[in-house]
């Protein structure tokens, strides 16, 4: 039988991302650029996801775009939301989720799932960057440190500072204050993911949490974040080395099923 390559392109606010499936369930190749849509980020994660497995465009047999900027690529089989995606992902790579948690480079969402992995319910922030990536990339430019430091970081606070300001821009002053005082940089990392958490948690309360619980996104990549979740929570969070893909995943997960049919 001959083999079907379907591709999943995720065309986010910061990041592009793209998979390939073999027969709907083996993931031969992926890429993730770190710049999203209106940039040649898209463009590039495309070409090195087919050069990795050494296919080509005309090799896939159904290409599914989703993210926030899906609608600048006018040539693919289908779109999709990425609400649908990431819960199609999160039930592919775990399947008792019930709840996904997806934080991405400018908005938060938090998904419930049924049995059958199915949608059912989401409340999103995509209105203010408190508690998105956003507001990591914010802090993180300030403190001088790069975003895959933060994790380390925070894991070495002992004392916590508290950022009570929710406005990213207040936050960023509070920050600034909290260095000229001479705080500790990994109690300030640690204090703007209980920041993060604190917010995320807030919009998870709207549609209720029920295990297992998963996260998904690129902040996901940042554990510091998880836990302080977790601790917000009162709830074990599940990640995969996939997270940032979920997009993509799902997207190619759904163009194999619409090739099927
Ligand atoms: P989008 O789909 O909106 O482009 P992503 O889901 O790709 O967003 O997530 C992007 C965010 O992930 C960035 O804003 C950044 O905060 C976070 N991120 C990216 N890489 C890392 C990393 N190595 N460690 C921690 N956080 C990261």
């Amino acid at each position: 039988m001959e083999n079907i390559y379907t591709m999943g392109i995720d065309v986010g606010s910061t990041a592009s991302k793209c998979i390939i499936l073999k027969n709907g369930k083996e993931i031969i190749s992926k890429s993730l650029v770190d710049s999203g849509t209106g940039t040649t980020g898209p463009a590039r994660a495309i070409e090195s996801v087919l050069k990795d497995c050494d296919l080509t465009k005309e090799d896939m047999n159904y290409i599914l775009a989703t993210g926030y900027g899906r609608n600048s690529i006018d040539w693919v089989d289908a779109e999709m939301s990425e609400l649908s995606c990431h819960a199609k992902a999160a039930h592919f790579l775990f399947p008792n989720v019930r709840t996904v948690i997806d934080i991405g480079g400018q908005d938060a969402k938090v998904l419930r799932i049924s049995e059958q992995g199915m949608l059912t319910n989401f409340a999103m922030n995509d209105k203010c960057a408190a508690g998105t990536g956003r507001f990591l990339d914010v802090m993180a430019r300030i403190l001088e440190v790069n975003i895959d430091d933060l994790e380390v970081l925070s894991a070495q606070s002992t004392k916590v500072i508290n950022i009570s300001s929710t406005c990213t821009v207040f936050a960023e002053s509070e920050v600034i204050s909290q260095l000229a005082h001479d705080s500790q940089i990994c109690d300030i990392v640690k204090g703007i993911h209980r920041s993060v958490a604190g917010r995320v948690s807030g919009l998870a309360k709207r549609v209720g949490v029920e295990d297992d619980v998963v996260m998904s996104g690129g902040v996901a990549r940042n554990k510091g974040v998880v836990t302080s979740l977790e601790e917000e929570l009162g709830k074990k969070i599940h990640t995969s080395p996939l997270a940032q893909y979920s997009g993509a995943l799902g997207a190619a997960l759904f163009a194999y099923q619409k090739f099927k049919k």
